[in-house]
């Protein structure tokens, strides 16, 4: 079997086609079941962070943990490249039949090349991570989601070409329009089994991605975008939304 397959199912995990219903709480009030990706550091961190501080469970997946990861008391599923078949196995093995109430997908990379020292290479490495890699995650967890769980795409307002006004960026701006595209296909597609998904832009955030020079902590960035997800229903699913809820431009 190939697990990069766009049709792979782990043995004994038939993607859930029907509808399920007596979610165990979460975003209500009571305690949700959330998975992160790229929880190691930066947003996912942040997410994390403050998804524990109010009483959720986590599941935390990364390729490998931190020291302020752990502290979250998350469960963390390390190993897990959002690139190979073998990353999403790992995944769905650890996770078995899970029932998750939210899915943020926020693993992600910037490779800063122009066009003068264009590296398809990059091109190609952003597209893997940033829409390929979340499509993959978005397909391995299909299981674990039913009727009232959410799914959220933390992409960029660099994937609109609406809104590119500085050109450049290729790999990364073409990565994040690819996971845009998927979004509302995921949208489309999950609203007849309860999934409601948010397509988010976090800001401009102050972690590694941007050399710390942004003009949001990733706290308050995770804050905002938890909002935002708190507000997503199966009316509003598939919106392209900047954290502060501004509608954003294909
Ligand atoms: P960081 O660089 O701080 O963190 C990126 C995270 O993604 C890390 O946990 C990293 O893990 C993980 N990651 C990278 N590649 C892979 C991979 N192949 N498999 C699994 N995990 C991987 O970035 P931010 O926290 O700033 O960014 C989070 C998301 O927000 C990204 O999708 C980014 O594009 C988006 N975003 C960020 C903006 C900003 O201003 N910061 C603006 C717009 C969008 P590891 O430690 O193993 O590398």
């Amino acid at each position: 079997m190939d697990p990069d397959s766009a049709i792979f199912v782990m043995p004994g995990r038939t993607p859930r086609l029907t509808l399920r219903s007596g979610r165990a709480g979460g975003m209500h009030g009571s305690m949700a079941t959330v998975l992160v990706t790229g929880a190691n550091r930066g947003i996912g961190l942040a997410f994390c962070q403050l998804l524990r501080q109010r009483g959720d469970a986590v599941v935390a997946v990364c390729r490998r943990s931190s020291p302020e990861l752990d502290a979250t008391g998350a469960r963390v599923i390390a190993d897990v490249d959002v690139t190979t078949g073998h990353g999403a196995v790992t995944l769905a093995k650890a996770l078995g039949s899970t029932r998750l109430d939210l899915a943020i997908l926020n693993a992600g990379i910037l490779r800063e090349s122009g066009l003068d020292d264009l590296d398809l290479g990059d091109v190609r490495e952003q597209l893997e991570v940033n829409a390929v890699g979340p499509l993959r995650i978005a397909q391995t967890l299909l299981p674990n989601l039913g009727r009232g769980s959410k799914l959220a795409l933390i992409t960029s307002r660099m994937g609109s070409i609406a809104d590119n006004g500085s050109g450049g960026a290729y790999g990364y701006r073409m990565s994040k329009a690819a996971l845009n595209a998927a979004g509302v296909s995921l949208a489309i597609d999950l609203r007849p089994r309860g999934v409601a998904v948010a397509i988010l832009h976090p800001g401009y955030v102050r972690t590694e991605m941007t050399g710390h020079s942004g003009n949001v902590e990733a706290r308050e960035a995770a804050q905002m975008l938890l909002a935002r997800i708190g507000e997503l229903t199966l009316e509003t699913s598939g919106r392209f939304l900047h954290a502060n809820g501004q509608t954003l431009p294909w």
